[in-house]
């Protein structure tokens, strides 16, 4: 977030560098149930960003001493492989990831019904194969879906997107270049059936005014990502049934 470069960001017309204008996400993709050894599970795809999901659990937590008498704890971990960007990435876990991991974890402990399982541990990892600017949002997206196909009882699913400033203007879900090089990335993540704020962090500057601009674009694209999220589980329990169906036979 330099704010600084001569690389133009949103041309004359109001086009963005990869031909979206400023209040269009990039495509998404979401399937569900991906992995038949992870409880549940997700493979999301948004613009250039390909994200794994896999959940665990509820299981005995381990260690014991995170053990909650009165809840299930949620414990994620967020992993950017080295492979993921092309500047070289040193593996394994940094502080960005941790910090990534937490707050993907307190967004979910708003959901999910962990006083349902206490002692117990839910575990979600995710993995960034492929990265573009806005991990933490699709990887938040891919876990609530990962965790309702594990069949863990949520309050509702997490849908998060970005929204942030390029070159003077408002854009929504910012791509790598607009998120290095432009003014402001503030992700945010919602409760669509509440329309309460799990997440929201911002990176830059803006005036209230084009802050309240870009909150207006993200919560609208963000109940669209929750009817793919809803979309994605439904032809998962479809699919669940068919097969089903045909070993009942
Ligand atoms: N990135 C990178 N190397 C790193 C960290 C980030 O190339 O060690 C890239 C990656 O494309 C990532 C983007 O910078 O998606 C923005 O990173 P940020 O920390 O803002 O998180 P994100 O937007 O992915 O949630």
């Amino acid at each position: 977030m330099s704010g600084h470069t001569d690389m133009t960001l949103v041309n004359d017309e109001g086009i963005r560098i990869d031909g979206r204008r400023c209040d269009e996400k990039r495509p998404i993709k979401i399937e569900a149930g991906v992995l038949k050894n992870a409880d549940g599970s997700c493979y999301l795809e948004i613009g250039k960003n390909k994200v794994l999901c896999a959940v665990y659990g509820p299981r005995e937590c381990r260690p014991r001493h995170l053990q909650d008498p009165t809840k299930a704890i949620i414990q994620c971990k967020y992993n950017m492989e080295t492979y993921s960007v092309s500047d070289r990435k040193r593996p394994g876990t940094d502080r960005r990831s941790v910090e990534i991991s937490k707050l993907i974890s307190e967004a979910l402990s708003n959901v999910v019904q962990v006083e349902l399982f206490p002692r117990a541990s839910i575990d979600v990892y995710i993995e960034i194969l492929q990265a573009n600017a806005g991990t933490r949002c699709a990887g938040l997206t891919a876990a609530s879906v990962a965790l309702a196909d594990a069949g863990i009882p949520m309050r509702d699913l997490i849908p998060a997107i970005a929204c942030g400033k390029a070159d003077n203007h408002v854009v929504l879900d910012l791509n790598k270049e607009e998120d290095n090089f432009g003014q402001a990335d503030v992700p945010l993540a919602i409760v669509p059936s509440t329309d309460e704020i799990v997440l929201l962090q911002m990176d830059g500057n803006m005036t209230r005014e084009e802050l309240d601009h870009g909150l207006d674009m993200a919560f609208g694209a963000a109940h669209e990502v929750y009817d793919m999220q809803k979309a994605a589980l439904k032809k998962r329990y479809s699919e669940i049934e068919k097969k089903e169906g045909a070993t009942d036979e």
